[in-house]
């Protein structure tokens, strides 16, 4: 993170705190952003957003950032590098989801920002993900990247790996030039979607993203995308695993983003009470799913990638109390064992190998 020439020894050295707070990209913006709000209320007019209600809540403020703090004169955009490779567990949990729970310590590190700039006679608000804040957007207004075809900020050297922080002020800023769009014909991120969730550029159906299905959507996974889940447990990556800004992305050097333990075998967990779930995922992204979810989305990562070993695992929590995790480890028993009847060696042999 270089400070341009021209830039005002203020802000030369608020981006250099940023940067000792461990963000590797900064940039700000306006408060008169130009925001593309008809795309946004047409995307939430036309239910793309699925049951994610909050989305359409506090448009008051998503749409028009000055009602965030009056007096605002500038929005600073802060970016820190989560790339980290995945843990070889054979399942797939989101890169941003393997270490700490972001929210915390980032929005910490915004307030340590903010306090530095309240001594230069300031006032803030800081933000992370929670408020209603078109983040990528401002990001790429601030010179942070461009929004690619798959909707998510793509920045030069860090690829589409960025979490993103927000700070409102009144202190006047000179805005950054906002990056140009860089995706030219590239279109590998739409032909990667396994469920064809963008629809075409820069447009993005989250009711078919398994980002969505496998977190935010609260019941059953419609079986049309069972199978193009495959081994992805929480969250989906492939938009962005398939992106050529990503050629120089480093593993993210902040400890806490640094893999915490998944368990080897998924049918372990099945024998795992709430309390337990909790306390081995708590403090990260994972929590937020809890237990009956996690449950679910094993029982279709297993449904597409298991053996006949986790038969019996699956069987008993198909047989079990809860319904919809119960109906997922059915459809996971057949599946199973559709795969093995079409491999020609199920029932399995009498010794019991598969
Ligand atoms: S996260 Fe996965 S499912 Fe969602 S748009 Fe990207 S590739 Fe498609
Ligand atoms: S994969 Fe290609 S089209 Fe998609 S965001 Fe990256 S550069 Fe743009």
């Amino acid at each position: 993170m270089t400070a341009p020439e021209n830039a005002s020894p203020l802000k030369t050295r608020l981006r250099v705190m940023a940067e000792e707070l461990g963000f590797q990209a900064f940039g700000v913006v306006g408060i008169a952003a130009a925001l593309r709000r008809e795309y946004y209320l047409k995307w939430i007019a036309e239910g793309q957003h699925g049951s994610m209600g909050w989305m359409e809540r506090n448009n008051d403020r998503r749409l028009h950032p000055p009602n965030f703090l009056p007096e605002a004169r500038s929005i600073i955009m802060v970016g820190m590098n989560y790339y980290q490779p995945y843990p070889q567990v054979g399942y797939k949990v989101a890169r941003y989801a393997l270490g700490e729970d972001y929210h915390n310590f980032l929005f910490k590190r915004l307030k340590k920002l903010c306090t530095a700039m309240r001594e230069l006679g300031g006032e803030q608000r800081p933000c992370v993900d929670t408020a209603p804040v078109m983040e990528k957007p401002l990001a790429s207004q601030a010179g942070l990247g461009w929004q690619g075809k798959s909707t998510i900020l793509v920045h030069r050297k860090r690829g589409t790996w960025l979490l993103l922080g927000t700070i409102f002020t009144t202190l006047e800023l000179e805005p950054d030039t906002p990056e140009p769009d860089r995706c030219r014909s590239c279109t590998r991120c739409i032909d990667a979607c396994p469920t064809q969730a963008i629809t075409g550029p820069y447009q993005l159906d989250a009711r078919r993203c398994l980002a969505y299905l496998s977190i935010e959507h609260d019941g059953v996974i419609p079986e049309e995308f069972r199978e193009a889940m495959g081994d992805r447990l929480f969250g989906c990556d492939e938009c962005l695993n398939v992106c050529p800004w990503n050629r120089w992305a480093e593993a993210s050097a902040e400890e806490k983003l640094k893999p915490r333990p998944l368990p080897e075998n998924l049918r372990d967990s099945f024998e795992w009470t709430e309390d337990y779930y909790n306390l081995r995922f708590g403090g990260t992204p994972l929590k937020r799913l809890r237990l009956p979810r996690w449950l679910r989305n094993a029982c279709v990562v297993l449904g597409n990638t298991g053996t006949a070993a986790d038969l019996p695992a699956l069987e008993k929590l198909a047989a079990g109390p809860d319904a919809m995790v119960a109906e997922h480890a059915a459809w996971a028993v057949r599946r199973i064992r559709e795969r093995r009847a079409g491999e020609g060696n199920f029932p399995p042999k009498e010794n019991g190998a598969a």
